[in-house]
């Protein structure tokens, strides 16, 4: 098969809120995603140079020059923004490859999901992933993993230039277990190396927890710029009064890892209590969906229902009615379409196309 099936719709229990509770000793090798499986989602199309996991377009680089330009990286940037550079890469990595495995099997245990992460990180070349145990829970923000990383391509890299060192060397595999895991799991969840390769052990371990958990992780939050999301509810304002029983569940948190991503969150939260218009653009797949979703749930609008319209499904002709009922009928005829959005959908709305 050389051609990638299309890209996934969202399925809706890929986008619905996600609490997962799960524990790998409770877990069969048979469940899916399998090995099996998810090698079967790695698609070369030689003819037109592109190789796809699922719908996610793939490279295959030679990992000597990876560790060319990594050492390059360390040279100009110095080990400490290199190691953030690498980390933020790897978890961007990761993240995609959680949506992935949601969208692709929605319905998977919980448990097998998680453990998606290993064979992928392992089918893509990086490290053989053994895991050790991970046990975790959404609901009481729990999670708790061990795992062995067998000759990591980094440390192998690293060793060869530099020798073996005092600290660990894995940053792209750390930030893809944390962004992996964070994103199925809503919270931050860090992974550090208690061993490594590149610390002239055999194999690396690697013990991962939430920020929370660990109690000291502005470190390594400080690689992934991102801050600990406040706890605190969001300030009322004098036109929207917070009632008391009125605020349903907290929002899912939004996590990223990029500073223009924490930007973006920042400024969600301040427009959320404002009555103002939205726009939010951006390439397919960055999250637009998210964050409009995230900004229903912080306004003050959050019990009214939250209506998405897909502007590439209606007509060219029928579209201002659909969107601006009001004024088309004002301006133009008096019979014109019945409000089907605006009007009888009251609350914050989406739009896409
Ligand atoms: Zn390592």
């Amino acid at each position: 098969m050389t051609n990638p099936p299309s890209a996934l719709p969202d399925h809706p229990a890929a986008t619905a809120p996600y609490q997962p509770r799960g524990d790998s000793r409770q877990l069969s090798d048979s469940s899916s995603p399998t090995p099996a499986e998810l090698t079967d989602c790695l698609f070369f199309s030689p003819e037109d140079g592109r190789i796809w996991l699922n719908d996610q377009r793939m490279l295959l680089l030679h990992s000597s020059a990876f560790g060319a330009l990594r050492g390059e990286i360390i040279e100009r940037l110095g080990l400490e923004q290199a190691r953030g550079l690498f980390t933020r890469t790897g978890y961007a990595c990761g993240a995609r490859d959680a949506r992935l495995i949601r969208e692709r099997w929605p319905q998977a245990d919980a448990a097998a999901v998680f453990r998606a992460g290993t064979h992928l990180h392992t089918l893509e070349g990086m490290t053989k992933v053994e895991p050790v145990h991970f046990k975790f829970d959404a609901d009481s923000g729990f999670y708790e993993g061990e795992f062995l990383w067998h000759h990591s391509c980094e440390a192998d890299e690293h060793v060869s230039a530099y020798g073996v060192g005092q600290d660990p060397v894995c940053w792209t595999e750390t930030g893809y277990a944390i962004g992996f895991v964070s994103g199925l799991f809503g919270q931050m969840v860090i992974f550090r190396e208690v061993e490594c390769r590149g610390m002239g052990h055999a194999s690396c371990r690697v013990i991962g927890k939430t920020a929370e958990q660990w109690g000291d992780a502005e470190q390594d939050l400080r690689y992934l710029e991102v801050s600990q999301p406040s706890t605190r509810p969001v300030a009322a304002t004098p036109d929207a009064p917070l009632r008391e029983g009125t605020r349903q569940s907290p929002p899912p948190r939004l996590i990223g890892a990029s500073a223009a991503f924490n930007a973006a969150t920042q400024a969600l939260q301040r427009v959320a209590l404002t009555p103002a218009t939205v726009l939010i653009s951006g390439e397919s797949g960055v999250g637009k969906e998210m964050f409009a979703r995230q900004l229903h749930q912080l306004s003050p609008r959050r019990d009214q229902p939250f209506v998405a319209l897909n502007c590439a499904a209606i007509p060219d002709n029928l579209i201002e009615s659909e969107l601006f009922w009001c004024r088309a009928r004002r301006l133009h005829r008096r019979d014109a379409l019945a409000p089907r959005t605006f009007r009888a959908r009251p609350g914050r709305h989406t739009v896409s196309g």
